[in-house]
């Protein structure tokens, strides 16, 4: 993605072509990228080969997950709906794990019918009801127990899960418990420990701590896990003020821890792998100006966008069709929803912008389409894959006649 003749191009297609096409907002992804990531995440950890199971939750359109496996990856699934669009994107069973801390019978005893890799346990009445299941069937079904290491992700508090005041996983005491609890079950084989501390993380300390703590429990819990699920959460470079994680240093601390450990290392990213292939293309509707700003309203809104009404997050907008010229503006960048949170970003020296102009919204690949909602009865946009040259709708612009 970049500026072919100062018009920016999602690699060899110029974005004003698709407004024109297409009509904005879109959400545009490049192929690319995408593919670009998944090798260097798969080449960070090639020593020990890691199954990458992409958290569906962070964009679950059934074309990209197509792709996304096509490249090797499974799945980490939070729901029954999830689970149905990996199955349908065909996602190997072997390599779908499924996460979360309140999973319903009928989505466990799907679950359990699809004999999915792992069923990752947030509670003992979980497991119970896993085994409950599972007796029913005759069958003995694979499950982690998720760990609340008690660690402190250092990132923003919406998105921690991995402190002792957090909802997610167990904590050491009930761990160990659980571990005893389901080596006494007929019906359960425990596989695997999983953590999950949070996203957006950047930083390398909390990491480390994390695989102490499992170390640790994993001597006292005296069981052996053929899997560990170190979950995802590493985070992408939003802006000139985030930092970048150390995939080196993260990749040293799980080799040595290895050394004592005989296990498979499941990794569930997110955001890393499809946080910077997509963009959104909008349109200024309005320029509305006042004695300290210009509010730039925008046809997209916080329900094809939420992250910024939702977390507080930066996420960089740049015009379509770079100028030069020298004056520059302080604009607020605002969407036509009823809401004060629906603003997107301030910038202080941005090039003049007109009524009608385009810009695009950056990195919004995770937890953007998949975060929109219809509020206001407001369509969700189109979105697009671009492979060179080629275009591809990969889904279709809502109407306003679905919604009514
Ligand atoms: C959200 C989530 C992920 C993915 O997190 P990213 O920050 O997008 O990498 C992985 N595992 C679990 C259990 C999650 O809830």
């Amino acid at each position: 993605m970049k500026y072919l003749n100062k018009s920016f191009s999602v690699e060899n297609v110029r974005v004003e072509y698709l407004a024109k096409k297409f009509g904005t907002p879109i959400y545009c992804y490049s192929y690319k990228k995408l593919k670009k990531n998944i090798i260097k995440f798969k080449n960070n950890f090639k020593s020990f080969n890691p199954l990458i199971c992409f958290s569906v939750k962070s964009n679950a359109n059934l074309n990209l997950l197509r792709e996304i496996r096509k490249l090797g990856c499974g799945a980490d699934v939070v729901s029954i709906g999830e689970l149905m669009i990996a199955l349908k994107a065909g996602i190997s069973v072997k390599k779908i794990v499924f996460s979360g801390v309140g999973k319903t019978t009928r989505e466990l005893d799907y679950a359990i019918n699809k004999n999915i890799l792992l069923i990752n346990a947030e509670s003992k009445s979980e497991v119970i009801e896993i085994e409950k299941i599972a007796k029913s069937k005759k069958k003995i079904v694979n499950i982690g127990i998720r760990l609340n290491p008690n660690t402190d992700a250092k990132t923003i508090n919406q998105i921690s899960t991995g402190k002792k005041e957090d909802k997610f996983g167990l904590t050491e005491k009930n761990f160990i418990e659980l571990v005893k609890y389901s080596k006494n079950s007929k019906y359960i084989n425990l596989k695997c420990l999983s953590v999950h501390i949070g996203s957006q993380i950047v930083n390398n300390l909390p990491y480390e701590k994390m695989l102490k703590v499992i170390d640790k429990i994993i001597k006292k819990s005296n069981q052996i896990f053929e899997f560990i699920d170190l979950g995802g959460g590493i985070g992408i470079v939003y802006n000139n003020k985030t930092k970048k994680l150390n995939y080196k240093k993260y990749n040293i601390s799980i080799k040595k821890f290895l050394k004592n450990h005989n296990s498979k290392i499941i990794f569930e990213p997110g955001r890393s792998i499809i946080g910077d292939t997509g963009i959104i293309i909008s349109k200024v509707i309005y320029i509305k100006k006042t004695k300290d700003k210009d509010f730039i309203i925008l046809d997209c809104g916080m329900n094809d966008l939420m992250r910024p009404a939702l977390y507080g997050s930066n996420h960089r907008i740049i015009p379509v069709i770079k100028k030069n010229s020298n004056s520059k503006k302080t604009y607020e960048f605002v969407g036509p929803i009823c809401e004060s949170t629906d603003k997107f970003l301030t910038s202080k020296n941005f090039q003049k912008l007109k009524e009608k102009d385009l810009i695009i919204i950056c990195d919004v690949g995770a937890y953007g389409m998949s975060l929109s909602s219809n509020y206001n009865v407001r369509p969700k946009p189109i979105e697009i894959l671009i492979k060179g040259s080629k275009i591809n709708i990969i889904k279709k612009r809502q109407k306003l006649i679905d919604l009514i």
